[in-house]
């Protein structure tokens, strides 16, 4: 008797920290900011902070931005960082290992981040969504997959998911998230393929440059109706915020978010 008693209340026990659990996980749900603001490279212009720095994530967070986008390759020694362009203070990305690129600080005294330390700062917060670009790989398609399976294993690691979207120009990259993630958010960034063609792959929207919807303005009401979120980049200019404002995009990837804000402030969103 004593024997079932002391095993109901192990039982009771685990029944109740399940419960505990299961309202921690619920008291802390993110909930992205309501506005179409993505900065691009983070919020870093205004101040004059090195983009996809984590001052300018930062910065993006502190100013209400619903994403901030920031860049990533993976060095020869399967580091992934963040930075926009295939070399960073004369060496090639993919060619040189972390401890060269590191060797050299960005403006503002801060090592170049690697994605461990940028999704690590990203997700104290529970306001502003992270838009990782997987960056093409200059080697070849298999080195492009594994930093698709890279970018993912790190996710897992700081169980980052719930932050997170994926855009790339590379769609194989995308494709690579969605076997190992199938719900991932992934956007496509390239712009040659219309909603209809991408809406097989499970694309969950297309982020494009402006002249590209320019263009084709009927893939606008196309990706609606196919239930593709659109958003674009990289909108600098208040005239050119505006129409897409108009035309209801989910996002807005720009280097001027204050200037967004403006924008949305005054329509009163
Ligand atoms: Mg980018």
């Amino acid at each position: 008797m004593k024997r079932i008693l002391s095993l109901t209340f192990v039982v009771f026990t685990f029944y109740l920290s399940g419960c505990m659990e299961s309202k921690k996980a619920t008291s802390s749900a993110i909930s992205f900011a309501d506005n179409i603001v993505v900065a691009h490279r983070g919020a870093w212009k205004k101040n004059h902070l090195p983009e996809n720095s984590i001052a300018s994530l930062r910065e993006a967070v502190r100013i209400g931005c619903s994403g901030t986008e920031f860049d990533v390759h993976l060095t020869a020694d399967d580091t992934l960082i963040v930075n926009h362009n295939r070399d960073y203070a004369g060496l090639m990305i993919e060619k040189s290992t972390y401890a060269q690129l590191a060797a050299t600080k960005l403006s503002n005294g801060e090592t170049i981040p690697t994605v461990y330390e940028y999704l690590t700062e990203g997700i104290k917060q529970k306001t502003t969504m992270l838009v990782l670009e997987l960056k093409p790989s200059i080697i070849g398609k298999e080195r492009g997959r594994q930093l698709a399976e890279k970018v993912i294993a790190q996710v897992r690691q700081l169980k980052a998911d719930r932050w997170m979207m994926y855009i790339s120009f590379d769609l194989d990259i995308l494709k690579r998230i969605l076997e190992l993630e199938p719900n991932a958010k992934v956007a496509y960034l390239n712009g040659e393929l219309s909603p209809a063609q991408l809406a097989p792959d499970k694309i969950w929207g297309i982020d494009y440059h402006y002249n590209v919807f320019r263009k084709n303005t009927g893939w606008i009401a196309e990706a609606k109706k196919l239930g593709i979120n659109l958003n674009v980049w990289t909108v600098n200019d208040a005239a050119d915020m505006q129409w897409f404002i108009d035309q209801k995009f989910d996002y807005v990837t720009t280097d001027e978010p204050e200037l967004l804000f403006e924008l949305i402030d005054k329509k009163g969103k």
